[in-house]
């Protein structure tokens, strides 16, 4: 059976790229196969452009633009609330792509379209109100103020782990704000991209204004960087890529935002009720089975409660279940393929061999090859790579430390800047550590962080802007100041 015969709409199921209001496929010979991760089998295939192909997409979305932009901001959010309305009535079927190619829980999936088309309803509005403002005048006889533009076309680049969210949390902002855009999906998640542009094409989304190219990662990037008419990039994805990309932005001097990795402390102090906290550290922990830029990397428990919180952990991760995401009762779906499995046990044996101590995780018990059952490590240190890298998979590592001065500098040794955890009702711990903290978004007593009113984001080195909430659309706009001079020269004014 294939995936298209698995929706109730087959149409959702596209295996060409998106250009200008038209399916293409490749020039070129090239093409690459999509992969249900849970199963191995393949679901399709998609065609990789060819270089002048991504060129005709800035054609078509520079054409766009002078439309798009010249509609009035009430007209633009009418077109964006009927794709709003699309992803909500056609939610099962985007979900059940996201499942297959993705792997996470149906559940997950579900809850990942409501979250993506939550971001295209509040950025509708938002785009009414892209004020500018008046400026007290230093000047005699002027009057200043702003006015706010689009920047131009947008390129969004967008990882595999949340195939749908990723997309319209950049392309809502953008497009509100009158630009049109160019999406480069991960490889390994194309099709909710495209199923995203059938829905955006049925909501009359005109022609260029949503385009989904597919290639070759480091051409169409490189081709989008250097193409000079692309006059903003949004990225999400990893530091390494990341870098890459501002690198290559410099030479047109693009606007980038960047939303890269994270490494997040999850810290609990010696006031928590230790199950409680344990309970939600697993939460914050688990969620697409680890392969979530907000999941709790480091967790770490005040010496005190440090023995019985291990406990509740172990037995809350003892019932987890892992499994093919489309079977119900499922908490933990595959790993996105081989290498992230490989890569997850580096991890855990490297930490071993330093010294960690394996509380949990047999590997034996894994239903599948990129599977990759919970595991539970305490005495993690600095020295370990759990430490410093993502190891975007199910691996918990636990460290007691002493003191809230230890805590705060344990937290802060690491180049990732992006979210953190605090558990305690202790007021002036939360406020001495979440003052201190060097992450961009600071969680007190609460797993959930996101959603569309918050400015979401990190800092060092993971990454540039916001996205979401008041300022998230100003990462799409230019801010033009006006000086009207000599109003009062006016032949009696
Ligand atoms: P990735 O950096 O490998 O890929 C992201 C995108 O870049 C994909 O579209 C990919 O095809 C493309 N790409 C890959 N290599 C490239 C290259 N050499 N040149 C140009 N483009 C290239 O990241 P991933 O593995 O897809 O996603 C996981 C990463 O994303 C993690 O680091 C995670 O923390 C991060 N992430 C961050 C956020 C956030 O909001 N900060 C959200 C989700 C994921």
């Amino acid at each position: 059976m294939t995936l298209s015969n698995k929706l109730s709409d087959p149409r959702l199921f596209r295996q060409y790229a998106y250009v200008d209001g038209k399916w293409t496929h490749g020039d070129g010979n090239r093409e690459e196969a999509v992969f249900d991760p849970a199963t191995g089998e393949t679901l399709g295939h998609i065609p990789w452009l060819e270089p002048h192909q991504i060129t005709a997409a800035v054609d078509a979305a520079e054409a766009a633009f002078v439309h798009w932009r010249a509609l009035r901001a009430d007209e633009r959010c009418e077109r964006l609330l009927a794709w709003y309305d699309l992803l909500q009535v056609h939610r099962e079927d985007l979900a059940l792509i996201m499942t297959l190619e993705q792997g996470k829980p149906l559940p997950d999936a579900r809850g990942e379209v409501e979250y993506g088309a939550s971001f295209v309803r509040w950025f509708a509005e938002e785009g009414k109100r892209t004020f500018g403002e008046t400026i007290p005048s230093h000047i005699p006889n002027a009057a200043l103020g702003t006015l706010k533009e689009p920047v131009g076309i947008a390129a969004l680049i967008t990882p595999w782990n949340f195939p749908l969210a990723m997309i319209t949390r950049k392309a809502a902002a953008a497009m509100a704000a009158g630009c049109t855009v160019i999406v480069k999906p991960a490889g390994e998640t194309p099709f909710s991209a495209l199923a995203l542009a059938e829905l955006a094409e049925r909501a009359g989304i005109p022609a260029g204004v949503f385009n989904v190219v597919l290639g070759d990662p480091p051409e169409v990037s490189r081709i989008l960087c250097d193409e000079d008419r692309v006059k903003a990039l949004s990225f999400t994805g990893s530091t390494r890529v990341g870098r890459l990309l501002l690198e290559q932005s410099a030479n047109t001097v693009k606007r980038v935002s960047l939303e890269l990795g994270g490494n997040a402390p999850f810290i609990v102090g010696p006031d928590m009720d230790p199950r409680e906290a344990a309970f939600a550290a697993v939460a914050a922990k688990f969620q697409t089975a680890g392969q979530d830029c907000l999941a709790a990397d480091r967790i770490l428990v005040h010496e005190s409660i440090h023995d019985e919180f291990v406990e509740h952990f172990a037995e809350r991760m003892a019932a987890l279940t892992v499994g093919n995401g489309l079977e119900s009762e499922v908490d933990l779906g595959p790993l996105i393929h081989r290498q992230a499995v490989e890569k997850a046990a580096a991890i855990v044996d490297d930490a071993i061999s330093k010294g960690a101590t394996l509380v949990a995780g047999d590997q034996s018990q894994a239903p599948g090859e990129n599977f990759f059952m919970p595991v539970l490590l305490t005495g993690v240190t600095h020295d370990m790579k759990i430490w410093h890298e993502e190891s975007f998979a199910p691996v918990a590592g636990i460290t007691a430390y002493a003191d809230d001065d230890q805590v705060i500098e344990m937290a802060n040794d690491t180049e990732y800047g992006l979210a953190a955890y605090l558990y305690t009702h202790d007021i002036r711990r939360i406020w001495k550590v979440l003052r201190a903290l060097e992450f961009g978004m600071v969680s007190v007593n609460s797993v959930k962080m996101t959603g569309p009113p918050v400015p979401f984001g990190g800092v060092k080195h993971s990454g540039l802007g916001r996205e979401g909430g008041v300022t998230g659309i100003d990462e799409y706009l230019e801010t033009k100041y006006y000086c009207l001079g000599a109003l009062g020269s006016v032949s009696g004014s």
